[in-house]
């Protein structure tokens, strides 16, 4: 299937000079979703996933239901203050600040085989973090998943020690 189509492209969102890519049209539909969900759940088998971990908030939405139809845990990573419990940090740098990623601080048990799922792959700032995060809690990522991966950015580079499946480049 061609899952290109269901991408909506949308030129200066949210700020100008940004052409930002619009998962809501093939998660619209429900043959082109579970087909990409489908694909994600086959690498989640390849790599032997125990767990999913999934960045607020399209990470979420892709993520799930891989760990459903799989019948493992999600794992939600998340700004401060918003998680309930104890938690672990990780900042990263944007193109202007920082941004910072939390998860709790059980969410993970040592050893445990994690994949991260978000829906798109851009500079790999989130993604990295987000290993950092599992890391931090003894988990082992044993690879990293997306929908859309912005091959320009590079973000594959800054996760080249870890397996990684993308469906969709531009
Ligand atoms: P990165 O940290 O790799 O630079 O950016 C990836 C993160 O930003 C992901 O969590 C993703 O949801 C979000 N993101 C950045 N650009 C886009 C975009 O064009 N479309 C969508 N759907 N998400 C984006």
């Amino acid at each position: 299937m061609d899952l290109k189509q269901y991408i909506a492209i949308v030129e200066d969102f949210p700020k100008e000079g940004i052409s930002f890519k619009d998962i809501t049209p093939l998660m619209d539909n429900g043959s082109a979703f579970k087909y990409a969900v489908d694909q994600i759940v086959e690498f989640a088998k390849d790599v032997g996933a125990e767990i999913i971990v999934g960045p607020e908030a399209r990470g979420f939405i892709v993520g799930c239901p891989v760990a459903y139809a799989l019948g493992i845990g999600f794992a939600p990573v998340r700004k401060p203050g918003k998680l309930p419990r104890e938690v672990v940090s990780v900042e990263y740098d944007l193109e202007y600040g920082t941004n910072t990623l939390t998860m709790h601080k059980d969410a993970i048990s040592p050893g445990q085989k994690a994949l991260i799922i978000d829906d798109l792959l851009a500079t790999g700032g989130t993604v990295d973090a987000t290993i950092k995060l599992v890391e931090k809690l003894g988990g082992e990522v044993v690879g990293c998943a997306f929908i859309i991966e912005l091959t320009e950015l590079k973000g594959r580079e800054k996760i080249r020690n870890y397996p990684v499946k993308t469906l969709i480049q531009y």
